[in-house]
């Protein structure tokens, strides 16, 4: 199938971007839901040092909730910090939670990150926390830097987050499609390749070396003054933006052979990364601090076809009415 168009008309342009503004405008998150997360954070380290007194526990929130990406549904990621190993079995932790009022109280000791998710019925909000992962605090930072360099960031971001939810694309765990985290890192580093570019690389930039944790390099340029403006040369509008992301993905890269990479802002091939043989690996995006990891791998190879037809369906609905309601329609199971 060929895209059905290069461009979009000027009127269907200007459509499209006002409809973008007032779809971002809906999607932000109120103050109040701003002021629940923070109290449900303060509630959540108050009672944790009230259970284990005497060993400093902090609680950081990530994610979402810290990046600018939070949408109304989404849910609170934390990591506990304390040097105490008491807190290390995260059942353990779970079974004070639920003790402590919390509810759907799950523990999920095995995972690459062993993780506690609990509901607070008091706040209504759901929370996914970690012990001392620490990594998840840097990588967030990131995106948040990247965030605030160029204001356009944010609404292509939080609407194209919205369209992965409602076309049921963003279930890395469970529908074996992707993560947030990997959807971001694909919207930073399609802007990353605008021309001229609207995000720099901020780990090829100059940069104080901060010491590496666990073995990772975890430092990369975060000076957002001199980093504002970056993008400024780029005058293109939030409609050509998002345009360009369904033609990008669905119909110019080459999946075969490239790997999306954040860290280096482009892209890189298989071969010299070395992952033509990796499995999982028809849709490669690079984690950027654990470089050695495809955060694609979550969707096999039939995933990766209903992506690429997704993308190219939302290309082909913009050529041809610019409408972002059907865009972002609710998929429905056949
Ligand atoms: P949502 O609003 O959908 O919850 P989110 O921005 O919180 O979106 P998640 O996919 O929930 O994104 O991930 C939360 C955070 O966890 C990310 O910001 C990142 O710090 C970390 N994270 C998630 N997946 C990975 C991964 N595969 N490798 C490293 N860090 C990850
Ligand atoms: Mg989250």
């Amino acid at each position: 199938e060929k895209p059905k168009a290069e461009r979009l008309s000027v009127e269907q342009e200007g459509k499209f971007t006002e409809d973008m503004k007032s779809l971002f405008e809906k999607l932000k998150p109120s103050e109040a839901s701003g002021d629940r997360r923070r109290r449900f954070l303060e509630k959540l380290e108050r009672l944790l040092n009230r259970e284990w007194p005497g060993h400093d526990i902090q609680v950081h929130a990530f994610g979402s909730t810290e990046n600018h990406l939070c949408m109304i549904d989404s849910d609170i990621d934390v990591c506990i910090k304390t040097s105490w190993d008491g807190l290390k079995s995260t059942c353990y932790l779970a079974a004070r939670l639920a003790k402590c009022g919390m509810e759907r109280v799950v523990c999920v000791p095995g995972a690459k990150v062993p993780i506690v998710k609990i509901w607070d019925p008091e706040y209504q909000v759901a929370c996914d926390m970690n012990v001392n992962s620490t990594l998840a605090l840097d990588n967030t930072k990131m995106i948040k830097t990247y965030v605030e360099i160029d204001e356009r960031v944010r609404p292509l971001a939080m609407i194209i987050k919205h369209w992965t939810k409602r076309r049921v694309l963003n279930d890395a765990a469970g529908g074996g499609t992707l993560s947030s985290y990997t959807w971001i890192c694909m919207i930073l580093n399609f802007l990353q390749t605008r021309d001229p570019p609207i995000l720099p690389a901020l780990h090829q930039r100059p940069h104080k070396k901060r010491p590496p944790i666990n073995g990772v390099d975890v430092s990369f340029d975060d000076d957002i003054e001199t980093l504002k403006g970056f993008g400024h040369n780029n005058k293109e509008t939030l409609g050509e933006l998002l345009f360009a992301f369904f033609k990008k993905y669905g119909h110019e890269l080459d999946y075969e052979k490239k790997v999306i990479s954040v860290r280096h802002g482009k892209l890189l091939s298989k071969e010299e990364k070395n992952w033509q043989y990796l499995q999982n690996n028809r849709l490669c995006v690079e984690e950027p601090f654990n470089f050695t990891r495809n955060l694609g791998n979550t969707a096999d190879d039939s995933s990766v076809r209903g992506l690429h037809l997704e993308f190219r369906r939302a290309h082909r609905i913009l050529s041809e009415d610019a409408d972002l309601a059907t865009v972002c329609e609710q998929y429905e199971f056949p």
